[in-house]
């Protein structure tokens, strides 16, 4: 993908929610490799990693009583109880990443969404569906990352999660991989090129010629 102007300084914000098992986190990682200048904010959270799951890559793993004191001391920009564990969005991540250059990509269910919104009203929220709860169900089953129990909390919930897509900007039906990795493309590439981002030398032009 060629590069496109460089930001206005104010780094974009991408919020992505889903049901569990819809294909996110396969999406996101797919993004952070083909767009430039997009970096996932690396959440905390209370659970167990999974296999292959690396600390400070996928997640930052701590304690429950650490992710306390961190809520207590304000440090995080969003925080949630998600299937029984706490994640959260920490202010010094988003912050560091937004004075490299970065525009950030954050995956956080509906709850901590709904609390980015009232902050980060400028932010671009995406919502991913599966093509349908059958496929949805199979997709939690074949990652085999859960026990029976922890599959059944997901697909309870997973309805409850849906019931919000109304509250985000863009809905991706995530059936075809390479289409939705596309079309997620498609939308970074819209939202950086919003009036408000884009800071390119004719636009300086313009600006100071224009007074
Ligand atoms: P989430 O992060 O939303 O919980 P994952 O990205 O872990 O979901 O995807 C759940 C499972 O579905 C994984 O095994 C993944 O490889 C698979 N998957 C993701 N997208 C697709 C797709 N478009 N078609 C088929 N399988 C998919
Ligand atoms: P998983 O355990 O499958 O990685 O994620 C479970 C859920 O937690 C997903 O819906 C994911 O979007 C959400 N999640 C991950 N990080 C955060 C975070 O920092 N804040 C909030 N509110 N949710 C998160």
């Amino acid at each position: 993908m060629k590069k496109i102007e460089r930001h206005s300084g104010r780094g974009e914000l991408f919020i992505v929610s889903a049901p569990s098992g819809a294909g996110k986190t396969t999406i996101c990682r797919k993004l952070m490799k083909i767009v430039p200048r997009l970096k996932h904010s690396v959440s905390y959270t209370t659970r167990a990693p999974r296999e292959g799951e690396v600390n400070n890559v996928h997640y930052t793993f701590i304690s429950e009583k650490k992710f306390k004191s961190m809520i207590a001391r304000g440090e995080f920009a969003e925080w949630a109880v998600v299937h029984g564990n706490l994640y959260g969005t920490s202010v010094k991540r988003l912050k560091e990443l937004n004075s490299k250059g970065y525009d950030i990509i954050l995956d956080v269910d509906t709850q901590g969404a709904a609390q980015m919104r009232r902050v980060f009203r400028e932010a671009v929220f995406i919502f991913i569906l599966p093509p349908s709860m059958r496929i949805l169900e199979k997709r939690l089953r074949s990652r085999m990352s859960e026990s029976e129990a922890e599959v059944k909390i997901r697909l309870e919930r997973a309805m409850g999660e849906i019931l919000n897509y109304k509250n985000y900007d863009y809905i991706i039906i995530n059936d075809d991989l390479k289409k939705a990795v596309k079309e997620m493309v498609s939308i970074i590439t819209a939202g950086r090129l919003r009036t408000s981002r884009v800071n390119s030398p004719i636009i300086k032009n313009i600006n100071s010629k224009g007074g």
